[in-house]
């Protein structure tokens, strides 16, 4: 056990995974990023690997806090991850046992949530929600000035909250849930229903005439330049993200919803949409203050300074 001062997060996301180090002044003084792999075993390994670079870049860590996409429970097992295709995984104790430094492991939204509390867009913030728009839809609720995980640390899954119960099966066995359809996901299946309808011949052409490669981009480069299908799927997205939000507000009252993950690069695309179908979801829309949405401040390396700074908080060093 060391006492650097120095901690390390590594954000495991759907597809990559971003790790830092911070000094004891939570500066980020090196960072490094891998390609997330598939099943348990390559997973643990990733990150165990991940983790001894840090150590040596680093010459010692107070300790490593670790950002997964998935429900964690209070005891460091990973209940569930659809998007990763894993479950019940005890995933501190693996590390732990590998690794001669303290695990601190939380969701990655959470973590994300963290750090946006402490040096972000949150400080100050008593009640707010934190959406990440990336391959999936993640989530964390801010409550009294602090990250809520509920009794059983698995809260904050609005985008797995059922919104359409004939809609697309969910990688969590349900049908129609939010992450479904307001996620990177679920705009890249919009898009290939809009090519397969014949709709538009410029998303396709974007994909180099392939279906199976129409993405997201595909779509908001699409839509800049004009193409009303394109526009069309960014306007159902936005649709139902707005529905995502008009439910938060609905059962969370935020003081306000910050918005992070790939899809917000082309927030200018979205937020006029989403914001005029949410005034006309939202209850008692007349009566409450417009919704304040925020980019999170500290960008697509939220998560990971967030798991690091966990990892400092679990060993007292807290500011
Ligand atoms: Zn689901």
């Amino acid at each position: 056990m060391t006492n650097t001062g120095f901690t390390a997060g590594i954000d495991v996301g759907g597809t990559k995974c971003l790790a830092v180090i911070i000094d004891p002044d939570n500066n980020i003084v090196a960072e490094s990023r891998v390609p997330t792999p598939r099943g348990a075993t390559a997973l643990i390994d990733m990150v165990e690997a991940v983790a001894v670079e840090l150590i040596e870049l680093s010459g010692g860590l107070d300790g490593i806090g670790v950002g997964v996409p998935g429900q964690m429970d209070l005891s460091g097992r990973m209940a569930f991850a659809p998007n990763l295709d894993l479950g019940d995984l005890p995933i501190q104790q693996l590390l732990e046992d590998r690794l001669e430094v303290e695990i601190v492991i939380d969701n990655e939204a959470n973590c994300a949530a963290a750090a946006e509390l402490q040096l972000g867009v949150a400080r100050g913030v008593s009640d707010a929600v934190l959406i990440t728009l990336g391959t999936g839809f993640g989530n964390a609720i801010i409550v009294n000035g602090d990250v809520s995980r509920g009794a059983f640390g698995m809260a904050g899954e609005l985008g797995h909250t059922v919104v359409n119960p004939s809609g697309p099966e969910c990688g969590c066995g349900n049908r129609g849930c939010l992450e479904c359809y307001a996620s990177g996901s679920g705009l890249q299946w919009m898009a290939r229903e809009a090519v397969e309808r014949g709709e538009t011949t410029r998303l396709l052409a974007l994909a180099g005439g392939d279906i199976e490669n129409v993405r997201g981009e595909h779509v908001t480069r699409a839509a800049r330049d004009g193409d009303k299908a394109a526009i069309g799927v960014i306007d159902r997205f936005s649709w139902w993200l707005a529905l995502g939000l008009a439910n938060a507000v609905a059962i969370l009252d935020p003081e306000m919803v910050i918005l992070g993950g790939g899809l917000v690069t082309d927030w200018d695309l979205f937020e006029g949409r989403v914001r005029s179908h949410y005034d006309k979801m939202v209850l008692a829309g007349p009566y409450r203050p417009p919704l304040r949405i925020e980019p999170v401040a500290l960008g697509e390396r939220a998560g990971a300074l967030g798991a690091a700074l966990s990892a400092r908080v679990h060993k007292g060093f807290a500011n």
